[in-house]
């Protein structure tokens, strides 16, 4: 099982190596590798990494935010296929197999538009997954948090039925966020894996978690909530952490969960690990 933080926690005052000690100092084992501004890790980073990797530490790298192979412009989805592909070669020069990005925007934002981007992302990934050695690495498109996004989770299942490399990400927050407040209780979040499990049978034990909870508009996703913080009307963030570790343990999902809670990504994942670890088996 993965708990673990999607960069360095802001709370971590210290070297880049002393994080890793820092983490598993209370008991959490992953980190995703933050490549917002491009898939770019320094030599010594990189050298850390490797050392760690399936040996104390799972990793996983999102990939730049710029990525957008739905985009109506062709420059911008020449450059996104071209981005995948050196995003998988340093993946895999580091040993890692866990890419995840967003589907993106860009699109024609109808339902024809919709399915228009879709089939492009799905066309562009088997492409390019076609013309390199993808080894291990396995790509994870992830649920958008704006109900504009791509990435719906039929999006998502779409492209991930489709293309032989990709799995579902599920940042249950964004979902959450997405569908303006969907998920009130457990039955629902509970059916929605449920679904993903249908449909994608061989791919859900690989399924890639983010978990927090998220301040949401009609629009979706405002903001990330810290671990613990109420919404702005004083109501309990949503959705509920502890629902999700249960629906995890009842559907036996291995769990690979990083945590993005504003400012307190540590707490919120060590929260999870301990409610998961306190379920009884
Ligand atoms: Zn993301």
């Amino acid at each position: 099982m993965v708990f673990g933080v999607a960069g360095v926690p802001t709370n971590y005052k210290g070297k880049f190596a002393g994080v890793f000690p820092w983490l598993n100092s209370i008991g959490l084992n992953g980190f995703e590798i933050q490549c917002t501004y491009g898939f770019k890790i320094s030599a010594d980073r990189q050298e850390i990494i490797k050392k760690l990797n399936n040996n104390g530490f799972y990793f996983s790298i999102h990939a730049p935010y710029y990525i957008n192979l739905g985009s109506l412009n062709k420059l911008v989805e020449k450059r996104s296929i071209s981005n995948m592909k050196e995003g998988i070669e340093l993946a895999k020069s580091i040993g890692v197999n866990r890419i995840i990005f967003h589907p993106g925007g860009g699109h024609e934002n109808t339902p024809a538009g919709r399915i228009k981007a879709i089939n492009q992302i799905v066309n562009d990934i088997n492409q390019l997954t076609s013309e390199i050695d993808m080894g291990d690495v396995k790509l994870y498109p992830e649920i958008g948090g704006k109900t504009a996004n791509l990435g719906s989770l039929d999006e998502i299942i779409e492209i991930c039925s489709r293309c032989k490399y990709c799995y579902p990400c599920i940042d249950i927050a964004h979902l959450h966020a997405r569908e303006v407040g969907s998920i009130t209780n457990k039955e629902i979040l509970k059916e929605k894996l449920l679904k993903i499990k249908q449909a994608l049978p061989d791919k859900f034990d690989y399924i890639h978690f983010h978990a927090y909870t998220i301040n949401y508009g009609d629009k979706g996703e405002i903001k990330h909530l810290k671990h613990g913080e109420n919404m702005p009307d004083g109501s309990v963030g949503m959705p509920s952490l502890d629902d999700f570790v249960t629906i995890l343990k009842e559907l036996n999902i291995k769990p690979w969960v990083i945590s993005e809670a504003l400012d307190s990504q540590e707490l919120g994942a060590s929260y999870m690990l301990n409610k998961y670890k306190s379920l009884s088996t």
